[in-house]
């Protein structure tokens, strides 16, 4: 592997295909298998990310918003792609490019529905998104009959899936509310079959609920955060293998005496002689103010390295004291060994976030075999 010079998110596109393989077999040979890449693919990278999916036979993606969704298709991605939250002043464009709306409210139903007619769309495919007690989006059950009455006699559009999400799925200890959801969802499933004279396919768990509750698979799984190597849970994170690592060298070494200061507002005073390495990444970056201050641990060499003083805007400073390393020494925040999930839990968050956040300032590299 090159040695990194400056500061790199590795996406590792061997570990997304490890990932897919190890979630498709926990799932029923027929069952579709929809990839969340909204957010750049949580923070890595979501062209790259959807057309190895697509060279892997991912059957949908799904983003949150319409601009997620025209950046894959610029890039060449045909596979189908769920909008998960449209807004009705891009559903023009939403048609254009083929994207699918998930529509979650009479408000937003009538919205599509005017335009669909306006650009004379016939079974234009669309998804209708209940609420099973998230109480984010979506439709209460007793609203099926509404939407059935927008729909009747109306061609423009086709209810191709309905979907729920779950609350808790990765908390066992709220299993009783999970069922509880996965119930409600199963009769607006029914209720709503018998309303149609088609069947539109049916999907409700997100990577947790695979792991956790397979048996309501139903038709298709939403899967985000399994594909990029956690799953909520440290059995499973054994299992998975972390897609981006977060990578960078060292800028620059200081000795500092007893009770000299590091950094801003000089949070941090040595306690005896030290030495501290400057890194080129902060929070203009993704690593956040709240990593600081002795928080959070870096790799060196295979060394835990303190973040000590206030993270700066595109910096941060390390304690090196016990560590033998120099100028130009690869530093790895996190990735295979120190992993996201840990390095977030440092500061109270979770790997989502911490993935999520790592700016576009950051270059991105592959490794593919
Ligand atoms: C983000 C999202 C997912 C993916 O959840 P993971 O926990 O990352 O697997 C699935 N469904 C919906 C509706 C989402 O918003």
């Amino acid at each position: 592997m090159p040695k990194v010079t400056e500061t790199v998110l590795e996406i590792n596109l061997n570990h997304l295909e490890h990932n897919f393989s190890y979630l498709k077999r926990k799932l029923k040979a027929e069952t579709k298998f929809l990839a969340v890449v909204k957010a750049f693919a949580y923070g890595s990278d979501s062209v790259s990310v959807a057309k190895k999916l697509e060279h892997l036979g991912v059957d949908y993606f799904a983003v949150a918003y319409v601009k997620e969704g025209v950046q894959l298709r610029d890039a060449g991605i045909e596979t189908p792609i769920l909008v998960l939250h449209p807004q009705a002043i891009n559903f023009k464009e939403l048609i254009e490019r083929c994207l699918e709306p998930s529509l979650y409210s009479s408000k937003i139903l009538t919205e599509f529905l005017e335009v669909a007619k306006r650009m004379e769309q016939k079974n234009y495919p669309v998804h209708i998104k209940f609420n099973t007690g998230l109480n984010r989006l979506g439709f209460s059950q007793d609203a099926i009959d509404d939407i059935y009455e927008k729909l009747d006699g109306r061609n423009e559009i086709k209810v191709t899936s309905i979907f729920s999400h779950l609350a808790a799925s990765e908390d066992l200890t709220e299993k009783k509310f999970t069922l509880k959801q996965i119930d409600v969802f199963h009769k607006i499933a029914l209720e709503f079959d018998k309303k149609l004279n088609h069947k539109p396919f049916k999907h409700l768990l997100n990577t947790s609920g695979i792991i956790n509750y397979p048996e309501a698979q139903f038709d298709m799984v939403r899967s985000g955060i399994g594909l990029y190597g956690f799953g909520n849970e440290a059995r499973i994170d054994a299992e998975l293998r972390p897609v981006a690592s977060l990578k960078t060298s060292i800028s620059q070494i200081h000795k500092i005496e007893l009770g000299e200061t590091v950094g801003y507002n000089r949070a941090f005073t040595s306690k005896a002689s030290q030495v501290t390495a400057t890194l080129p990444l902060g929070h203009a970056d993704g690593i956040g103010r709240q990593y600081g201050n002795g928080k959070t641990y870096v790799n060196v060499n295979g060394q835990k390295a303190l973040i000590i003083g206030n993270v700066c805007m595109d910096m941060i400073m390390i304690d090196i004291s016990n560590i033998d390393c120099e100028a130009g020494d690869e530093v790895i925040i996190f990735g295979d060994n120190l992993t996201a999930e840990e390095f977030a839990s440092t500061s109270n968050t979770i790997s989502y976030e911490l993935l999520t956040g790592i700016s576009q300032r950051v270059k991105r590299t592959y490794i593919d075999s």
